[in-house]
């Protein structure tokens, strides 16, 4: 067999040195398992049942958060009782009786805890230096990889950072220098030296990075021991070449020649990884040690690609990757001596290719070696060991909790269906396993009718470059007027006002002229008269509109988020979700106007005819809050666009220069003038009119409780010369709650309550307002939020390293700080962070306890920073709190407890539930989003019944018999 791409070697040696490599490993009894029977069963058994294969994988990675026997028993019998196997279902049974519970929870600890033992070297540094004396004396080299929690704070930083400058010192035991078997060898993750490791602000990051990292490579240098920084996820992987870049190049690391990197081969663009580390190299002029591997995170990078609607960066097929794997060696060999390869890989046919592709390249043996997991194809490395290449092992070390991400991985690799390991002990002849892979031809992205907009890859230099120029272009394009547009012409007024930009007060953004009761009036009109065209235009040509309006924003995506980011203040992650929310939903309600315009099914009778369609009810206005300044406008305005309704543009007057660029890309799609108009001006006068209007049909609003329910009022008067019963869709506040139950990963729970309460400083509808956690997990979420709190990053909008912005207005300020001033009062403080000086109304993220939940502060929405944290018994009571408010728009819940997820689902009534994610950033077509009870009117924007909401449906009828003659159909 021949494969064309070989240019090492030959495939035929290929294949001979595999077989003798399989023959050797064939010889050997397969894996020694350090436990025993049941555990080769739950292995195999997990690899033939993928429903099993989850349950045990999710059962794995709760176990350690269990802190007592009966949740120990409570979780085996919840996630096992219905299993076909009788030895579990009799193990789920017996956990159900109290009496067996403490047997079985031992029994099912020692067992995944000996499971963890075969993957994890040990605890800490000093107890694992007998099993990597075990390993030398065997003749194997190591590697020592720190096992942890998610840094989400300074402090688990700094004690990262405590931990390998530990480990280097007790390694210093074992070391001796000039030996590579016997060099000390650490791996190093920069994402755990920093609680902020942003993509999107590479220099800063190494600002937070280099006082952590650098000490960690000077105690390095100083001992001789060898630094391998380690790949994770693919949107860290340039800034970690940046970060290991910057070090590499500067005194005194530029000379040091024992540093290394890993270079993934499932990634589709892994050549460009291996140049990268081919050009520090050559500058720096010494060697630099390259660990190629296949890649550790796959079902991450292709799930989230999958929900950010882009390709993955990894292949999707495992034959896709050995072929990579296969091109990056060749790749890394031609760059020998300057790169010195190091290949980690447990398939036999990657190991044989790589030995003679090195052999071929004159790379001498002693300058190649092979890495393998702990715990993983023993056999298989002594095999390549008794080939003479030197060998070393990957040990993770560190507490179980903590490794269950790692153990989990493990576990997922060992039992998946491609697995090499998994064919040890069958009869699959040699010639298959050694095939050279051959992927078969790429499906092409599955074709969706609706696709969301894809958010900015910041990782990418280019994308930041185009943010940062909208950004200056915004600048320089301040002072700007914005007149009024009725009747698709440009109108100004004898009233301007100011627009100061969020992050900085004193300065003019630009002047928007200011509606009056006249220019109301003749939106309206203009409206009206531009009405009936637009019902009666073909569906396909309002959805045509409305796709163009996509493509035109998504063209100008930068433009918009750096005009949000100036006017409102909001960082560029939150500033790019809105503009894609904003092309989702102009996509998404063209699809529906096509969908609507077909009518609804009804029955139908012999001798009846029986139609029913739906048709635009008339003039929309939009009433528009100033958080999501240009997503909830161009919801609004598009639904009633998709509808037939004309729709009048009425911004909140803290945000109207983003709906004045939204209202012009509308007629620069083919919007029909007069069906768009943009009126802005103060609530209480324009709004007022506007909802007051006896020729506006329905009235779109966002905004607070009190203004909805002002509307609502004024609208259900009915006024002289009004044809139709007004209708009002009203969106509301929220005082949302996430729960935090106590088997939940704290790690995710901290991450994701950070995220929703402090996100664009709290000024989110769907921002957590509470927290609530459940018994056993209090302390330790408390004490890790705490301090995650206490890391945040504020500062101003524009820099995209910062995490919380300054709040919209000086009067958002005082209202958060007398929220801020009753909760030191009436409560305790537990975290606050920091603000910066300067331009801007900074308020710092607070965290409060032991607030009643009957005070106002506890039921009353706040909008700006401030999250109460409280602290329940059991889960019951938890849900009981959370839902004890007028609010019920959004909650979530951090849960691996099967019933309490379910009860969640049943009880925890609100709008939006999130379970084990954070419970801000709905998406379009996919979370329908909107409110409860005083949230809202129970409308949801971004699903299939919004649009509805400016339509009414017409009912037809005709009897079809003339003189007893009833046509066929
Ligand atoms: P707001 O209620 O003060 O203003 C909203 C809009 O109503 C503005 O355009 C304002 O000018 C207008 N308005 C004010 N008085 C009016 C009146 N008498 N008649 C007609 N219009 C009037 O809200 P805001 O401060 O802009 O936004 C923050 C609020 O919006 C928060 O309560 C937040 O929870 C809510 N919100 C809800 C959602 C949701 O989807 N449920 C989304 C975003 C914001």
């Amino acid at each position: 067999m021949h494969n064309e791409t070989v240019t090492l070697g030959s495939e035929d040696a290929i294949v001979a040195r595999g077989t003798a490599l399989l023959a050797s490993v064939r010889q050997r009894p397969p894996i020694a398992l350090s436990s025993g029977w049941w555990q080769e069963r739950l292995i195999e058994w997990a690899s033939a049942d993928a429903d099993f294969r989850t349950k045990l994988l999710r059962f794995v990675d709760v176990l350690p958060a269990l802190r007592s026997p009966t949740a120990v028993g409570e979780h085996v019998r919840q996630y096992f009782r219905d299993d076909r196997r009788a030895a579990i279902r009799l193990g789920a049974s017996a956990a159900q009786r109290s009496v067996f519970r403490p047997v079985v929870s031992r029994v099912v600890r020692t067992g995944v805890f000996a499971m963890a033992e075969r993957f994890i070297g040990a605890a800490d540094a000093e107890e694992v230096l007998p099993a990597l004396r075990s390993l030398l004396d065997r003749g194997t080299a190591y590697t020592v990889d720190l096992l942890g929690e998610a840094t989400l704070s300074d402090a688990e930083a700094d004690a990262y950072a405590r931990r390998y400058l530990d480990l280097i010192r007790v390694l210093a035991a074992i070391h001796i220098h000039g030996d590579p078997l016997r060099q000390a060898n650490v791996s190093v993750k920069l994402s755990a030296l920093t609680p902020h490791f942003e993509p999107a602000a590479p220099e800063k990051t190494w600002l937070a990075v280099a006082p952590r990292l650098l000490p960690i490579l000077d105690a390095a240098i100083a001992a001789g021991v060898f630094v391998n920084i380690d790949m994770e996820q693919y949107r860290y992987r340039d800034l970690v070449h940046e970060i290991f870049g910057a070090a590499l190049r500067a005194d005194p690391y530029r000379t040091y020649p024992h540093f290394g990197i890993v270079v993934q081969a499932y990634l589709r663009d892994a050549p460009t990884a291996v140049a990268r580390v081919a050009d520090l190299a050559r500058t720096r002029g010494v060697p630099i040690t390259v660990r190629l591997v296949k890649g550790a995170y796959w079902d991450e990078e292709v799930a989230i690609a999958d929900q950010d609607c882009r390709e993955a960066p990894v292949f999707a097929e495992k034959a896709a990757t050995d072929a990579s794997f296969e091109r990056c060696t060749e790749a890394l060999l031609g760059h020998f001596p300057n790169l010195r390869p190091a290949f980690g890989t447990h398939n036999a046919r990657s190991i044989a290719q790589a030995m003679v592709r090195s052999e071929a390249a004159g790379v001498p043996r002693e300058a190649v070696e092979f890495q393998m997991l702990f715990g993983m194809a023993e056999s298989l490395r002594e095999a390549v060991h008794g080939a003479g290449y030197r060998t070393r092992v990957y040990v993770p070390t560190g507490e179980l909790i903590p490794g269950m991400a790692y153990l989990v991985r493990r576990l997922l690799e060992n039992t998946s269906n491609e697995s090499w390991l998994l064919q040890r002990d069958d009869d699959t002849p040699p010639d298959v396993l050694l095939r050279p892979p051959t992927p078969s031809a790429e499906a092409p992205l599955e074709q969706r009718a609706f696709t969301n907009a894809t958010p900015a890859q910041f990782h990418e230099g280019a994308v930041r470059e185009a943010m940062q120029s909208a950004l200056a272009a915004a600048k320089s394009g301040r002072g700007a007027r914005h007149p009024l547009l009725i009747g698709g012409r440009a109108v100004t007024s004898a009233m301007w006002d100011e627009v100061h930009p969020a992050g900085e007060p004193a300065a003019v953004l630009g002047f928007v002229a200011q509606a009056a009761a006249s220019h109301v009036q003749d939106a309206v009109r203009a409206a009206r008269a531009a009405f009936p065209a637009w019902r009666d235009a073909p569906p396909s040509a309002r959805a045509a509109v409305l796709q163009n309006a996509a493509s035109l924003l998504s063209a100008k995506r930068f433009d918009f988020a750096a005009a949000m980011i100036m006017e409102s203040g909001k960082p560029w992650r939150e500033a790019d979700g809105d503009v894609t929310e904003a092309i989702d939903c102009l996509n998404y309600y063209a699809l529906e106007a096509e969908r609507l315009g077909t009518g609804g099914s009804v029955g139908s009778s012999f001798g009846e005819s029986n139609r029913y369609s739906y048709e635009a009810r008339g003039v929309a206005v939009a009433i528009a809050p100033w958080n999501f300044p240009l997503a909830i406008i161009t919801g609004m305005a598009s639904a009633a666009l998709a509808a037939g309704c004309s729709v009048i543009l009425k911004p909140a007057e803290q945000s109207p220069l983003v709906a004045s660029l939204l209202a012009q890309l509308l007629l620069q799609a083919g919007a029909p003038a007069g069906a768009v108009s943009y009126v802005p001006g103060p609530g209480e006068t324009v709004g007022k009119a506007l909802v007051e209007h006896p020729d506006v049909d329905v009235v779109a609003f966002t905004g607070s409780n009190a203004v909805g329910l002002e509307i609502l009022a004024a609208a259900s008067i009915v006024r002289p010369g009004q044809r139709n019963v007004k209708r009002v869709v009203l969106e509301m506040g929220g005082k949302n709650a996430i729960i935090v139950d106590d088997d939940a990963d704290i790690d995710q729970a901290v991450e994701g309550v950070v995220a929703s309460a402090f996100g664009y400083a709290g000024q989110k509808c769907s921002a957590c307002s509470r927290v609530i956690v459940v018994g056993s997990a209090f302390r330790q979420f408390r004490s890790r939020l705490a301090a995650a709190v206490e890391s945040l990053v504020v500062g101003p909008a524009e820099d995209p390293f910062t995490q919380v912005p300054a709040v919209i207005s000086a009067e958002a300020r005082d209202r958060i700080q007398r929220a801020i001033a009753d909760g030191l009062e009436m409560g305790k403080l537990v975290a606050r962070s920091s603000t910066p000086e300067g331009p801007g109304w900074f308020v710092a993220p607070h965290v409060f306890e032991g607030v009643a939940v009957s005070s106002p502060l506890a039921r009353e929405e706040i909008f700006g920073p401030v999250l109460l944290l409280f602290e329940a018994k059991t889960f019951a009571e938890a849900l009981a709190i959370a839902i004890d408010v007028p609010f019920a728009l959004t909650g979530g819940v951090f849960s691996r407890h099967p019933q309490h997820i379910e009860l969640a689902m049943r009880e925890f009534r609100v709008g939006n539930l999130y379970i084990n994610r954070k419970i801000t950033g709905a998406v379009v077509g996919r979370q329908p989003f909107g409110g409860m009870a005083m949230s809202g009117a129970g409308d949801k924007a971004g699903g299939p019944d919004y649009v509805l909401n400016f339509m009414q449906p017409r009912t037809i009828t005709e009897n079809t018999m003339r003189r007893g003659f009833a046509p066929a159909g």
